[in-house]
């Protein structure tokens, strides 16, 4: 992987002409349920089928998936309707299962990117399957590394054709996702390793309907190469993520205003008003950078002051005062209450840590 482009562009040779549209139910959970929803989605962008066979789930006793019996009926799918099935492997068996049944698209959860041993284990299963496609979830943490690892360890295995899901991130705090976005984070992913398709799952992102075409017009306008929407033929019924899913014609019509975006602009005047736009944006970074050199600067000389006083480096009241005003003047100025929380955790850290490199006690 030394080498950034190493990767089949897989998906170009498809040649779809618009961004990969994968749709499919959670969870497979009678053959009726399948095909009905399978049959559902043709005639549109839908070219492959997801659906989960072996389900991991975060608590026992739930739903775990219907297992091996599904695939036959994945099989049915893809003679019917020319729906390509996807399902999730998370261990060996899964992989050789699959394989029984032909199936050529795999993806690996969330929860299974995040072990070592177990994505070893499936890349080993799928030694030298050049055919296959394999995508790899972000792991639940927020950890880029570890996603990478894991689609090193598949492609390793002497699998090329590997995409990644970016399906957001476990947070402790309270969220309006169910999973966090952290756009960053797969940013850096497409910024590092260019030539691996990045595909947006706003279902498992969201948790909810009302959130799904917002995230996934988001993706388009960050150059993201396709979307994986849960559907099915009867969503409130649905044995897993039932909040979350939609029935296929809420799918199409989701599909259909999604508005793909240009990679550049192509008129000359447009392509100057931006640069001039750039680097105005450009200027700004920079002053804002400075402004923070500065800041830090003041921080040292308290950090010197607490050592001298021999007071502890963390002083609550005086961080709450901080973050209260930075909220009131994001609230006033058009920036969200998100933004200005993330952003001064984020500068309170590095203050602290600014101080206690200046020797400030802990
Ligand atoms: C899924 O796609 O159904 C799934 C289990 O997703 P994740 O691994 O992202 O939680
Ligand atoms: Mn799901």
């Amino acid at each position: 992987m030394e080498n950034r482009s190493v990767f089949r562009r897989w998906l170009d040779a498809m040649q779809l002409g618009h961004p990969l549209t994968i749709a499919g139910p959670c969870s497979a959970e009678t053959e009726e349920q399948v095909l009905e929803t399978a049959h559902a989605l043709t005639g549109g962008r839908v070219t492959v089928f997801r659906a989960g066979v072996w389900k991991p789930r975060t608590r026992p006793g739930n739903f775990e998936g219907v297992g091996e019996q599904a695939l036959p009926w994945l099989v049915r799918v893809k003679k019917e309707t020319g729906l390509e099935p996807f399902i999730e492997v998370a261990n060996a068996k899964h992989v050789d299962k699959a394989l029984k049944f032909g199936i050529k698209m795999l993806w690996v959860g969330a929860r299974t990117s995040a072990n070592p041993f177990a994505v070893q284990e499936i890349a080993e299963a799928l030694r030298g399957l050049r055919d296959m496609i394999v995508m790899v979830k972000n792991p639940v943490n927020p950890d880029l590394d570890l996603w990478i690892g894991a689609v090193d360890r598949i492609y390793r295995a002497g699998i090329e054709n590997i995409g990644v899901i970016h399906r957001g991130f476990s947070v402790y705090q309270k969220s309006p996702y169910r999973n966090k976005p952290k756009w960053q984070i797969p940013l850096n992913f497409k910024r590092l390793l260019p030539s691996v398709p990045m595909i947006i799952d706003p279902s498992h992102i969201c948790g909810r309907r009302d959130c799904i075409f917002d995230i996934a017009q988001m993706a388009l306008e960050l150059q993201y190469d396709g979307v994986m929407i849960e559907s099915h033929i009867h969503p409130d019924a649905a044995w897993s993520d039932a909040k979350q899913q939609v029935t296929p014609e809420v799918l199409h019509d989701i599909i259909r205003r999604l508005i793909v975006k240009k990679p550049q602009a192509e008129e000359d005047r447009l392509k100057q008003d931006l640069n001039e736009l750039r680097r105005h944006i450009d200027i700004i970074d920079e002053q804002i950078l400075e402004l923070f050199a500065e800041r830090m600067k003041v921080v040292r000389l308290i950090g010197h002051i607490k050592k001298q006083q021999n007071i502890s480096l963390l002083q609550p009241g005086r961080w709450e005062v901080v973050f209260k005003r930075a909220v009131e003047f994001a609230a006033r100025n058009g920036l969200s209450e998100e933004f200005v929380k993330t952003l001064f955790s984020v500068i309170h850290e590095e203050s602290l840590m600014q101080q206690k490199k200046n020797g400030a006690k802990e």
